[in-house]
């Protein structure tokens, strides 16, 4: 049962050919067993996931409920829960129990979705490679047959590694600055990051909000839109939300791609590619010329600037948003502080992990008096050109395609002493929160036996073309079939 889809399993519980109850059953067994090696989820929510299950169970047999009634998947941990802990990978959060739902948690209560847990992530999601989880670290399910333990990509890497390993079917992450799709490159899987607006952050706990934006980690672009159909929507209680018709995102997927005109930008197939990860990109494109579609070069001018002003614009914006962690309201607060400035210091010093902690650093200097436009004005004015570049590429081409990374899953600890490096894994997916424009990862192929991500970028609001894009692939392709031993 493990192996099938969001939509097969739907429609087995549509036609009464299994419970919800059974499957839930059978996923929390496999979780529980499996998760010891890959510790992809921090929670995981047995009671109240089978007394969900029974619900659905009613409601499918009253005739009622949707296409995710009764479907099991899991939360990234930085969506409030209500009643149940959500972390945020923190030692700050550890044992905070939100007292309301997300507007995205509660999208698929209501849709009748039965929630498993919640999956692991870097600490306030910074990171690349879940080793910054007070939790520990998330191992990615591929190498581990050749005794090999890989990082699962960050910030989502539980919400990747459990998908990649068939823990659930289905999860929902965020990304940042490329933390839906890096996690969905490095474990095999489909990542969707919508445009900014599409899908609400109320609730979801905030890293950098202007770039935040919630998504999905699926296994195939058919499941991305059926999860996308959950999440997306106007929401007054986000006021960056975006009020726009919600389109059924499965209704366009199987629409044939003659015609579609892909730019491939040749700033994101320089030096730091490496010759085998370019073969096998260059391969996918291949299959979407067999589909009908034309491709040519081109540019996007300030690309090299992407990751130096994402690394100012973000802790910037980090270093606002977690000043809300003080010991006073909600979260960790230290012991027997002596005095209130004590209470203050100590609780962070100690709630905090070390890449949290650059980052408020780094954040507070950009933004301090002296070196505001220095650093933080000049950074917004780069984004500009940043989406310039994109707004330009877009008058002359459909989609653009690249890879999602560099190089293929690293080794643990590989890159956790030296920052700089673990940036650069997101050369190829900061601009595009920069910009606010959808994107998705698709498996494309293999190097020395690990998953390699196609990115497919898009115009803003074109959701449907990505996964109509994605999906034609799929139909053509079996990488995103393939699962780690
Ligand atoms: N890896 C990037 C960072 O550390 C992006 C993280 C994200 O998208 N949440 O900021």
């Amino acid at each position: 049962m493990h192996n099938k889809s969001v939509a097969e399993l739907s429609r087995e519980l549509e036609s009464g050919k299994i419970s919800s109850v059974e499957l839930t059953r059978e996923y929390l067994g496999r979780l529980k067993k499996e998760d010891e090696q890959l510790n992809s989820f921090i929670s995981i929510t047995e009671d109240q996931a089978l007394a969900d299950a029974h619900a659905a169970d009613e409601q499918r047999a009253a005739g009622k409920g949707t296409r995710w009634t009764g479907v099991p998947f899991a939360h990234k941990d930085i969506f409030c829960t209500n009643g149940v802990a959500t972390t945020c990978g923190s030692k700050m959060l550890a044992n905070f129990v939100p007292p309301y739902d997300a507007t995205v948690t509660e999208n698929f209560r209501k849709a009748g979705a039965v929630c498993l847990g919640k999956t692991n992530m870097d600490e306030f999601a910074m990171g690349s490679s879940t080793e910054s989880s007070h939790f520990g670290a998330t191992t990615n399910p591929w190498g581990l047959s050749k005794g090999e333990k890989r990082v699962p990509g960050g910030s989502s890497g539980g919400s990747a590694a459990a998908v990649a390993a068939r823990l659930v079917p289905a999860a929902t992450a965020t990304d940042t600055g490329g933390s839906i799709r890096q996690p969905a490159a490095l474990c095999g899987v489909t990542g969707l990051k919508p445009t900014y607006g599409r899908v609400s952050r109320y609730g979801m706990i905030a890293f950098a909000s202007s770039l935040d934006q919630g998504g999905a980690m699926a296994r195939s672009a058919e499941d991305a839109a059926l999860m996308l159909n959950v999440m997306a929507g106007f929401d007054p209680k986000d006021s960056t939300s975006i009020d726009r018709e919600v389109p059924d995102y499965t209704a366009t997927l199987d629409e044939p791609l003659k015609g579609l005109r892909i730019g491939l930008p040749k700033e994101y197939f320089a030096d730091n590619l490496s010759a085998a990860m370019e073969e096998q990109v260059r391969g996918a494109i291949r299959e979407y010329e067999k589909l009908g579609a034309t491709v040519k070069e081109i540019s996007l001018p300030h690309a090299n600037l992407a990751i130096a002003a994402y690394y100012v614009i973000a802790p910037a914006e980090a270093s606002a948003n977690l000043s809300r962690f003080d010991g006073a309201r909600y979260g960790y607060r230290c012991e027997d502080p002596k005095d209130l400035m004590d209470m203050y210091t100590r609780t962070r010093a100690e709630g905090f992990g070390a890449e949290v902690k650059r980052r408020i650093l780094v954040g507070t200097y950009a933004l301090s008096a002296g070196y505001f436009d220095a650093y933080y004005l000049k950074a917004q004015k780069v984004r500009r050109l940043i989406q310039q570049d994109f707004i330009e590429a877009f008058r002359e081409v459909d989609v653009l395609m690249s890879p999602t990374t560099p190089s293929p899953a690293f080794v643990q600890g590989e890159k956790s002493n030296d920052p700089v490096t673990m940036y650069l894994e997101d050369v190829f997916t900061v601009a595009i929160n920069l910009a606010g424009i959808p994107a998705m990862s698709v498996p494309a192929g293999f190097v020395d036996g690990l998953p390699v991500g196609l990115q497919i970028i898009g115009d803003y609001f074109s959701e449907a073309r990505l996964l109509n894009a994605a999906h034609q692939f799929q139909q053509v392709t079996d990488w995103h079939q393939r699962a780690p031993q």
